[in-house]
C-alpha cells in the first residue's frame, strides 16, 4: 500500500540520518526519481467542494484577480506525492511563507474535517489518491515530526 511505502521510506531515511555509516541510498533515489506533476485536476475538484478561501489565513480568493495557490499541507518533499487529501487552496503569501514546513497541528485537525466535507459533497473527490493510513493524516504528521521535519508554522497575522 502506498502509505506503507511512504512510512518505510521515511523510516529508512531516519536510519540513514542516525547512522553515519549508511550510504544515503534513499537520498540519492529521491534526487533522481521523483517529478512533480500538474495539479490542474485539483482546482476542478475544489471548485465544487471547498469555499474559495485560503486554508490558513482565510483570505478571500473568490475574486477573479486573486491568485490561488495549491499547498501540500504535509510537504510534497515529505510525501513525494500529490494525494487529494493533502491539498488545500492557499493564498500566495501563506503558500510561499510556509514552504516545506509542517503547519501547526490544529491545521491537521482542520484538514481532516475538510476532507470529510469534500467526500460528502463529491464522493469521487479522492479518486486516484493513495488511501489514508488507518491513523489518518495525523499519523503521517507524527512520522514527519519524528524525523524532526520543521514544524509548527503559522500564518503571519494580517
Ligand atoms: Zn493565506
Amino acid at each position: 500500500m502506498a502509505l506503507d511505502i511512504i512510512a518505510n521510506h521515511w523510516w529508512a531515511r531516519f536510519l540513514e540520518k542516525v547512522n553515519l555509516m549508511a550510504p544515503a541510498i534513499i537520498q540519492k533515489i529521491e534526487a533522481d526519481g521523483v517529478r512533480r506533476g500538474s495539479l490542474r485536476w485539483f482546482f476542478e475538484r475544489v471548485a465544487q467542494t471547498d469555499n474559495s478561501r485560503c486554508f490558513y489565513c482565510n483570505a478571500d480568493l473568490s475574486n477573479t484577480t486573486a491568485v490561488r495557490h495549491i499547498d501540500h499541507v504535509l510537504p510534497w518533499s515529505f510525501l513525494l506525492a500529490d494525494p487529494a487529501w493533502d491539498l488545500v487552496l492557499a493564498c500566495g503569501r501563506c503558500n510561499l511563507g510556509k514552504s516545506d514546513r509542517l503547519p501547526n497541528r490544529r491545521f491537521i485537525n482542520l484538514l481532516e474535517t475538510i476532507n470529510r466535507q469534500r467526500v460528502a459533497r463529491m464522493p469521487e473527490f479522492m479518486r486516484g489518491s493513495p488511501p489514508l493510513p488507518t491513523g489518518g493524516i495525523s499519523q503521517l504528521y507524527d512520522a514527519a515530526r519524528a524525523v524532526e521535519w520543521p514544524n509548527a508554522w503559522e500564518p503571519a497575522l494580517l
